[in-house]
């Protein structure tokens, strides 16, 4: 287990014109799973491969429990890192492919033999263990990638999105996999994903990365509850929070906003007094779509909860529930609603809206309007 300090770290490729990383600062305590997400191209890949030494950067340095490994070869950082692609010997037997790198590192034959064991032992491979790669399925050839940077015991694990060549249902369970090994291992480990679900999952907090710039550190509540600008909004959630261009207007009950749906009726929504400042401006509302849905009885007395009705325009099942969309505003909005009262597309459905969860952002800077 190891601290990990991340202090303005840049990064310019040789010959590139823009910066790829922008001055990146994260802390990352001992023990930690820390989630990197963001948009293809960002930067996620390049800022694993710096803390790992595999590329150079360029501006900032860092520190694991207070050394600078800035300058360190990848050999002497003791950190492991598992990639997508798994990159095992093909000429080797799993055994082999795990004892690797510790054979290398002058281990003795019994040690090896004993750490492959333990390793194979938690990643339920040791049925494996004679095996070549190429007779393994997709997810054990994962697990015995993993198997490779556990069997080290470094300081730090880096993913970098080791699960995304995986179909759904086998990337659900491996998901699991990594999060027990976590709680039984404590190791600080810092995870690149795509796939927000995975991040939110997996997460003691998350780091979302736009152009090489953080847009937002945080807990996985934090980032979904109270997302910092637009971009953070529209990225971490699914189906996405809805945004809805509105005037803030005062009337005898308090501050609201007026939504109209596509039959032209209007229905005011009641929203937090901070936006007292914002009376008669436009503001973003984002909306989730768990916070519409069939009227529920124990909240209808809250003073922050109005209904209206609303034409469906179409309806999703998910399972467990139903995502319908309306039309709010010239607007395509998704609620989320119960899978046991099922509505049918063109019919009008009575809605729910919980405007307690609700985020407001500033049209001009895309930042989250906070309550004073
Ligand atoms: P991500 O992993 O978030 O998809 P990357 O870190 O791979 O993003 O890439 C970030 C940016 O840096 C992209 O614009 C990419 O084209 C560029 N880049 C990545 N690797 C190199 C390289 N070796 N040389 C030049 N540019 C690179
Ligand atoms: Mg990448």
């Amino acid at each position: 287990m190891a601290q990990l300090e991340l202090r303005d770290i840049r990064k310019t490729y040789a010959g590139a014109l823009d910066e790829t990383l922008k001055g990146i600062n994260i802390d990352i305590a001992s023990g930690e799973f820390l989630t990197l997400v963001g948009p293809s191209g960002c930067g996620k890949s390049t800022l694993m491969n710096s803390i790992a030494g595999l590329e150079t950067i360029t501006g900032g340095s860092i520190v694991v429990d207070g050394e600078d490994i800035s300058g360190m070869e990848p050999k002497d950082r003791d950190i492991a890192m598992v990639f997508q692609s798994y990159a095992l010997y093909p000429t080797m037997s799993v055994r082999e492919n795990i004892a690797f790198g510790l054979k290398i590192r002058g281990m003795p034959k019994e040690e090896v033999r004993q750490e492959v064991e333990r390793v194979a032992d938690l990643l339920q491979i040791s049925p494996l263990l004679d095996k070549k790669p190429s007779r393994l399925s997709g997810g054990q050839q994962q697990r015995v990638a993993m198997g490779r940077a556990l069997a080290r015991r470094p300081k730090i694990y880096l993913f970098d999105e080791p699960l995304s060549n995986l179909d759904a249902k086998l990337r659900v369970e491996m998901r699991t996999e990594i999060k027990k090994l976590h709680q039984r291992l404590r190791t600080t480990i810092v995870y690149v994903t795509h796939d927000q679900i995975e991040a939110m999952t997996l997460a003691d907090r998350i780091a979302v990365l736009r152009d090489g710039e953080l847009q937002q550190l945080g807990t996985p509540k934090e980032v979904y509850d109270t997302p910092e600008n637009l971009f953070v909004a529209s990225f971490m959630g699914s189906p996405s929070m809805s945004f809805i261009e509105v005037a803030i207007d005062r009337s005898d009950t308090g501050l609201s906003v007026t939504l109209e749906g596509s039959d032209g009726r209007r229905l005011a929504l009641p929203v937090p007094a901070y936006l007292e400042n914002w009376v008669g401006k436009r503001v973003v509302l984002g909306i989730r779509p768990e916070h519409i849905s069939q009227p529920d009885e124990q909240k209808r007395d809250n003073p922050m909860v109005e209904e209206g009705r609303f034409t469906v325009e179409v309806t999703e099942p998910t399972g467990p529930d139903v995502i319908a969309v309306i039309r709010l505003n010239g607007i395509d909005v998704q609620c989320r609603l119960d899978a046991e009262h099922p509505v049918e597309w063109g019919e009008e459905a009575e809605l729910m809206f919980d405007m307690r969860k609700v985020v407001f952002f500033d049209p001009e800077s895309e930042k989250r309007i906070r309550p004073q």
